[in-house]
């Protein structure tokens, strides 16, 4: 038959990326081989458009590089020499070494290490769990992304999230705070553009000025870390000028009276060289935020990775309790839907808490480097399972991480779809399917769509779903309860089998033939418009007893602000990388260009750089290679690099996280990453070099 005779198929499925838009595509398939990947049109929210990236997604499911079979270490660590072995060898040894690992030294010395890099229900989370927690196995804290911004929310709130994303366009005052919409979140920025047409403002803070920023009405571009402060100038003249919406607080809020003795210290002249703007222009922004309504705070990333992440997106959670924004329709604060997803769907059925031994030590992902290389930790990490994730470009201190993958005590397997810059020290590298080969249900961070991702096409080689996977680790230790080897649709069919409301007609069936379907939220659906807020006193809580008690200040502020020597680096996303994904692609490298730093004039007329010209940033931490790009779309004493999988300017494989830290955000667990400081000097300056 010839090819054209074999009928196509088209497959429908889900972009499993970390963004928030999770697209939903259409894999056209014939004969088994996809020939054609696009986004599928009938989707309300994502309206048949990938980005950039995924355009290309066959290119990654195909590509040379792709790791097919499972790879076993025959160099030196980091050196990146493997022989191929089968499936049995490689399970039959890293069984027979966790085992012994575990009678020497506790389940607890075993690290599973895993993140967003497949971001669906079950691929991200479930049989792993299962196994890892019914192990006693090292627990990791996730939360390097969004758990601080969700934490600081709740303090408040007492949740991490606010209205439905789409509401956005009954909105007509929008601040996007902290988040470039263009780049980041591509899809939602129609919506905002709406918005704009029905007459809003949108109003973009962001100490860079992106393409949103340049896109918008109004850019008001802050000092890094002093959205807090800026808040609390907000507020100081909401409250002075009788713009704060006195009958929504005293039903629905607790602590007004100290917030406004608090706010009193934090008069616009008094911010402005905190916060880095006019005071007139905080005062101009404070009251059209309060007098225009509806008006939305769109907070997502951006302000986070600071040390008092935490305590900046608590703060900000006050303006639209004082202004009374929650009455309104399209008015509040939206942020992430990830809760509201995830509390419709039964996860205590797909995770199974119930089988994890308890009291077992918890790490924080963020500390990768250091634990690997702290002897005294009892008992020390001696096996690493990194699987949906690339610490050695994702994580802070980069260094320090590849000291401790280096250890030749370390025992690292690494399932991937590609020898990756932490696979490159593992002992294994197994392979690992990419999203249209596997089974999944993709609950969206940036709206409240739910799609099922159906494989499109068998898995490619011998690479296996995470799930998989772990059936096959959890044979291979001679496990035998029923609950480790669950099938995919049977876990997903559990978790759509809640009962919650809002999953009413969602079914399995129904998402199989039609990809997607819209979680049943009410129409005009104002969360808080009546109170209802899930904190402790049930109302918001300007005033936290929750925080005094854990050691922090109740009320908002501030927060630390960081103004160590140097220039504060930030990070952003590159528009062709997903994080390390698709760094290794020739078109999206080619794109994507060099490491390159940007530098205001005035920071690079002192520095005598110019842009092309080959310079080394660093601190203490370590030193990387860029081209230097002079612009004033970055504030004096800032620059801003990309982060993701770049080769630097020298040909080593060093991400701009080798110049970040690990410290600790305030709560959240989080990484003050944007704490960081550094000097950039040309390449070939005698300047020492970390
Ligand atoms: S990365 Fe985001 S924007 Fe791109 S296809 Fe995936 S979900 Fe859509």
């Amino acid at each position: 038959m010839t090819s054209a005779a074999i009928p196509l198929q088209t497959i429908r499925g889900a972009c499993g990326h970390d963004c928030p838009d999770t697209c939903s595509w259409v894999v056209e398939v014939r004969d088994g081989v996809a020939e054609r990947l696009s986004g599928d049109p009938e989707h309300p929210f994502t309206r048949g458009t990938l980005c950039a990236k995924v355009n290309h997604y066959l290119d990654r499911v195909h590509h040379p590089d792709r790791v097919l079979h499972p790879l076993k270490r025959v160099g030196p660590k980091g050196e990146g020499r493997f022989v191929r072995v089968g499936w049995d060898e490689a399970l039959a040894d890293i069984a027979s070494r966790w085992q012994a690992i575990v009678a020497e030294s506790g389940a607890e010395a075993i690290l599973p290490y895993s993140s967003a890099g497949v971001q669906g229900l079950i691929q991200m989370a479930s049989l792993d769990m299962r196994l890892f927690g019914s192990m006693g196995c090292s627990g990791l804290d996730r939360n390097i992304c969004g758990a601080v911004a969700a934490a600081g929310l709740k303090a408040t709130l007492g949740c991490g999230t606010g209205i439905d994303p789409e509401e956005i366009v009954h909105s007509r005052f929008i601040v996007l705070w902290g988040t470039n919409t263009i780049v980041t979140n591509l899809h939602y920025w129609p919506l905002v553009r709406e918005a704009q047409r029905r007459g809003a403002k949108v109003v973009v803070v962001d100490p860079i000025r992106t393409r949103t920023a340049e896109a918008a009405d109004w850019h008001l571009a802050i000092k890094p870390a002093s959205d807090a402060a800026l808040a609390l100038a907000m507020m100081h003249v909401m409250i002075r000028d009788g713009l704060v919406d006195h009958d929504y607080v005293a039903q629905h809020a607790v602590g007004y009276e100290a917030l406004a003795e608090r706010a009193r210290q934090y008069a616009p002249e008094q911010m402005s060289e905190t916060v880095g703007l006019p005071a007139e222009e905080i005062e101009r922004f404070a009251r059209e935020y309060a007098t225009t309504q509806p008006s939305l705070l769109r907070p997502l990333i951006g302000m986070e990775h600071h040390r008092n992440g935490a305590m900046q997106f608590r703060t900000v959670a006050c303006l639209p309790v004082l202004s009374g924004a929650w009455r309104h329709r399209g008015g509040g604060l939206a942020r992430s839907t990830h809760a509201l997803q995830f509390a419709v769907l039964d996860m205590d059925r797909v995770l199974m808490p119930e089988v994890a031994k308890p009291n077992v030590r918890v790490l924080n992902m963020r500390d990768l480097g250091s634990d690997l290389c702290n002897r005294e930790l009892r008992p020390q990490i001696r096996a690493l399972m990194v699987y949906g994730t690339n610490p050695m470009v994702s994580m802070p201190n980069q260094s320090r991480i590849r000291e401790g993958l280096l250890r030749d005590d370390l025992f690292t397997v690494v399932h991937d779809l590609f020898v990756t810059d932490t696979a490159l020290y593992a002992d294994y590298v197994l392979p690992a399917t990419s999203q249209i080969e596997h089974l999944d249900l993709s609950p969206a961070w940036g709206h409240l769509y739910l799609a099922l991702n159906r494989p499109a096409i068998a898995p490619l080689g011998e690479s296996v779903a995470n799930t998989e996977l772990f059936r096959r680790l959890a044979r291979a230790l001679g496990r035998t309860e029923d609950w480790l080897f669950e099938s995919d649709e049977s876990m997903l069919r559990a978790a759509l089998a809640s009962g919650h409301p809002w999953l009413e007609g969602i079914s399995f069936e129904r998402l199989w033939e039609e990809g997607h379907a819209r979680l049943r939220c009410p129409e005009d659906w104002r969360p808080f418009a009546n109170g209802g807020f899930a904190t402790r006193s049930g109302k918001a809580e300007l005033y936290s007893e929750p925080l005094e008690e854990q050691g922090h200040d109740p009320l908002p502020w501030s927060g630390e602000i960081r103004t160590a020597g140097g220039l504060q680096l930030i990070t952003g996303k590159a528009l062709h990388f997903l994080n390390s994904g698709y760094s290794n692609m020739a078109l999206h490298r080619r794109r994507a260009g060099e490491l390159f730093v940007e530098v205001h004039p005035e920071d690079a007329r002192r520095r005598s750089l110019a842009t092309g010209d080959a310079v080394r940033v660093w601190n203490a931490r370590g030193s990387v290679r860029a081209v230097c790009s002079v612009s004033d779309r970055v504030r004096p004493g800032i620059v801003w690099m990309p982060f993701g999988g770049f080769v630097d300017a020298a040909g080593e494989r060093q991400s701009v996280n080798v110049l970040t830290l690990e410290e600790p955000t305030d709560w959240g667990g989080g990484s003050g990453l944007y704490d960081a400081f550094v000097e950039v000097a040309p390449a070939d300056s005698t300047a020492p070099r970390a």
